[in-house]
């Protein structure tokens, strides 16, 4: 996987800091310190690596972490806020002209993978959009490559436009866009010559045809295999023809993920989409935020975090810590938990957060019934107010009239009463565990 040496370093880093009842400036500038190794070892740029590093620090010392009531867990939601900006922050839209047919140009060097992207873009502007492509083939100096792009136009059984290796490109797509016109078609993809290196020949040509055919969308596709290489040649092309957006590919290889952390901060221009396969379907819009999420290896409990913060009140929370520690916790309390744990949204959708739950085995198949709660909620309200203070009072006549009240079964009443038993019991142990250690914070 991309990004693979960077995830688990960066991970390892967070991971200490995150359970931290106080986070001190120390820690911070530890944590730092390993940010920026493990950054400069994925071959982020320099300069960009400084600026993330700075405002991590500012902010993660500031106050709103030091005085919240999970500062650990702030400042690596800090850290993520910050590495989602430095790759574009809100996710891009791809642009739709008002005058069709919307036209796309896509530049970059050769082997980068745009003949290739040219064609998942079309695949995915049908499939997901609904619209109808033209791709066109302005490589005229290698007749491979319209080859190539008349390979995947029949592969996608989708028009592609040529006219061999005589014309000229700017020719060529002035032409396509005639015919795009005249067949209805809402978007023309042209994919254009690509070179080894950057020269200005081919920026020449480039900006003729960009000249000519006003395009609404240039993209540039880089590989993100190339790291630093990549970055550079961004820089060039974009200073050349001011593109608006680029299109990484091959995220599905051994890359160390410098590309996809420095493009945006060096040119300006965001990452739209990656490449992660050599398929035509495999093309997918880049979000910075599922990318940061990815990268600190948290699937996304920061939504998570977030929810429990909106629903939770910090002082009840302290307050039920405290019953935790001293195991008064009653059936009371568990109801004004499970009524927090509802405004969160569906269990289903909570688990789904939890990163690697998809991974976990038993979990896979394991359908989360929230009707499983209406019933639990039924049975402690039908309980009085002293079971539900002390359920060791509870006998088979109470649970019967219990099972009654609630509409359950007097075997459902039983599983809960032993669910809490047990829960109690290990809220001790933990505690217990708690106190061995010298005077650490309890963690829900
Ligand atoms: P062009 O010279 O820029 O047009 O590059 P091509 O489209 O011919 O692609 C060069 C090679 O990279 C081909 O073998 C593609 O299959 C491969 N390729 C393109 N995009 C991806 C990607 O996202 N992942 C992987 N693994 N391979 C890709």
């Amino acid at each position: 996987m991309a990004f693979e040496g960077l995830a688990e370093r960066l991970q390892s880093t967070i991971k200490k800091i995150t359970g931290k009842g106080k986070v001190s400036e120390q820690d911070v500038k530890e944590m730092t310190r390993e940010i920026r190794l493990a950054l400069l070892e994925a071959d982020v740029n320099f300069k960009v690596v400084k600026d993330l590093i700075k405002r991590i620090k500012e902010r993660a010392v500031g106050q709103e972490v030091m005085e919240s009531l999970t500062p650990g867990q702030q400042v690596i939601k800090v850290v993520k806020e910050e590495l989602t900006e430095l790759m574009g922050g809100e996710q891009s839209k791809i642009a739709v002209s008002d005058r069709p047919p919307t036209v796309i140009m896509m530049v970059g060097l050769q082997g980068a993978g745009k003949t290739t992207t040219t064609g998942k873009l079309a695949n995915l502007l049908r499939k997901k959009h609904n619209r109808s492509p033209l791709l066109v083939a302005c490589d005229v100096y290698r007749p491979a490559a319209i080859k190539q792009l008349e390979t995947l136009g029949g592969q996608l059984d989708m028009p592609v436009f040529s006219m061999g290796t005589e014309a000229k490109p700017v020719d060529i797509a002035k032409k396509a866009i005639e015919k795009a016109k005249e067949e209805h078609r809402d978007y023309v993809l042209i994919d254009t010559a690509g070179r080894l290196h950057v020269d200005t020949e081919l920026m020449g040509e480039l900006d003729e045809i960009k000249a000519a055919v006003k395009p609404d969308e240039i993209f540039l596709v880089v590989d993100a295999m190339t790291g630093q290489d990549a970055v550079n040649v961004a820089e060039s092309f974009n200073d050349q023809l001011d593109v608006t957006g680029v299109v990484l590919t091959k995220l599905d290889g051994d890359t160390r993920g410098g590309a996809a952390l420095s493009i945006r901060a060096v040119t300006g221009k965001a990452i739209k989409f990656a490449g992660m396969g050599e398929k035509l379907d495999q093309l997918e819009p880049f979000h910075p935020e599922r990318m940061a999420s990815r990268i600190l290896g948290m699937g996304d409990v920061l939504t998570l975090i977030e929810k429990a913060q909106a629903s939770v009140d910090e002082k009840q929370a302290k307050a039920l810590e405290e019953k935790m520690r001293n195991a008064s916790f009653t059936f009371d309390d568990f109801l004004e938990q499970m009524g927090q744990v509802k405004q969160m949204g569906p269990l289903d959708d909570l688990l789904a957060m939890i990163p690697g739950a998809n991974k976990m085995k038993g979990l896979k198949n394991v359908q989360i019934d929230d009707k499983q709660l209406v019933h639990v909620e039924a049975i402690i309200k039908s309980m009085t107010k002293k079971e539900r203070q002390d359920p060791s009072i509870m006998n088979a006549s109470r649970k019967k009239r219990i099972a009654k009240g609630s509409g359950t079964s007097v075997s459902q009443v039983n599983r809960l009463l032993k669910q809490f038993d047990e829960m109690k019991k290990m809220m001790k142990q933990m505690t217990n565990m708690q106190k061995g250690k010298k005077g650490k914070g309890f963690k829900l």
